[in-house]
């Protein structure tokens, strides 16, 4: 079968991979100039690692660990460190992988087989589910047919928009907005992540490899902006720290400020009452975005485009049992994935500073108490 994937992030990757394996003639369009960007480290838990040891990537994958996320401090307006991150108590298991974002990507883009094509700078701009095939009109003006469409274009997804609705029937905004900022010239002085807290907010620097990042965190009802929006997500970030100059908040907000590559988005979820529609399926962030918070977004991309894959797999000849196949067996991992989002809200950005006093008690009495 022709099969048209909108997005090259984990998922899209992912899906491609697992039905260039089942023999599909595969294409990838991907609305970036190159694959990656600017985000930070993901994580691989749980049935992923399963997943990823079936698409043969867990040696690999394993060999790229790092350890940003275990290098979390949290530190008071001096850069005292009172509390360390309770990465055990994050993570689902000890075997969880944090690996860079670019080496996923990577090991990915290599497994693509020979009969999966990658365009880059390209996206749907119309679709038309018919009888026979999905006629696409892309961007670039190009038109063609393919039997099957799958959106993995992320919590933003064009495909989703086009084929089921506006954002907003299905986008759950948690309570807070994210930014990451690189900080290029920045080299750390020692092995700890430190992050600032104060009510309602937390900023802080994310090293990992040869990369650092400024990492902001803050609590917010819903803002209405057009998210394609560089200069007016900027000045959201700067208003929502402003008057703050303890520890190097202000040196990080002008970083993020100076970044022509600053990612800023809401903490949202994707929920929908189901991931298909005729010959169109959506995949990761599109269908169940779990958000930064619950750290769970890969492994959901992973076990979900491996479901998908398996059940076209087992139903060669019918499409609504294989929708419906995939919808079951990925359901439940999205229950539970996308329930670990708010406790990490409450942990990383607490309300009030009585919250943040109480969090930091708690978590620097730990090691002690386990002693
Ligand atoms: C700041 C941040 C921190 C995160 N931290 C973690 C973490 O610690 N652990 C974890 O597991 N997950 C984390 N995630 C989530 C994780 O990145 C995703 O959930 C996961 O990688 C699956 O993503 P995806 O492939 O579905 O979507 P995405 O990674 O969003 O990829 C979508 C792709 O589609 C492309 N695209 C978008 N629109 C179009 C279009 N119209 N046409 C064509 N292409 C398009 C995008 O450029 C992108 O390449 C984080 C995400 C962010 C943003």
């Amino acid at each position: 079968m022709r099969f048209l994937i909108s997005g090259a992030g984990v998922a899209g990757l992912s899906t491609a991979v697992n039905l260039d394996a089942d023999g599909h003639d595969v294409t990838i369009v991907e609305r970036a100039e190159h694959l990656g960007g600017n985000a930070p480290p993901i994580d691989i838990r749980g049935d992923a690692l399963d997943v990823a040891d079936k698409m043969g990537l867990l040696g690999q994958i394993r060999e790229r660990r790092i350890d940003m996320t275990q290098r979390v401090q949290f530190i008071d307006r001096d850069g005292t460190v009172v509390a360390e991150l309770p990465v055990d108590e994050i993570n689902d298991s000890p075997d969880d992988i944090e690996i860079a974002r670019d080496d996923i990507t990577n090991l990915l883009r290599d497994r693509l087989g020979s009969s999966t094509e990658l365009r880059l700078g390209e996206s749907i701009a119309e679709l038309d589910d018919g009888e026979s095939g999905v006629d696409v009109r892309f961007s670039s003006g190009t038109v063609d047919r393919y039997d099957l469409v799958v959106g993995a274009d992320g919590m933003h997804s064009a495909v989703r928009r086009l084929t089921f609705g506006p954002e907003r029937l299905f986008l759950h905004h948690l309570g807070f907005y994210t930014a990451m900022a690189r900080l290029p010239g920045y080299h750390p002085s020692d092995r700890i992540n430190p992050m600032y807290s104060f009510p309602g907010h937390i900023v802080g620097i994310m090293s990992y490899n040869k990369k650092t990042l400024a990492f902001f965190m803050f609590r917010s009802s819903w803002i209405d902006y057009d998210y394609h929006d560089l200069a007016i997500k900027k000045r959201i970030l700067a208003d929502a720290f402003a008057g703050h100059h303890e520890w190097r908040v202000p040196e990080l907000v002008d970083a993020a400020v100076q970044d022509t590559h600053l990612y800023f988005d809401s903490e949202s979820q994707i929920k929908m009452p189901g991931w298909h529609n005729g010959r169109v399926a959506l995949v990761g962030d599109a269908a169940y975005c779990a958000s930064t918070l619950s750290g769970r977004g890969t492994s959901l991309a992973l076990t979900g485009a491996w479901f998908l894959a398996k059940a076209l797999r087992e139903h060669p000849g019918d499409l609504g049992q294989a929708w419906e196949q995939y919808e079951r067996d990925q359901r439940p991992h999205v229950i539970r994935h996308q329930a670990t989002a708010a406790p990490g809200g409450e942990l990383l950005a607490p309300a009030t500073q009585d919250e943040i006093d109480t969090r930091n008690r708690g978590l620097a009495a730990r090691p002690a108490d386990e002693e």
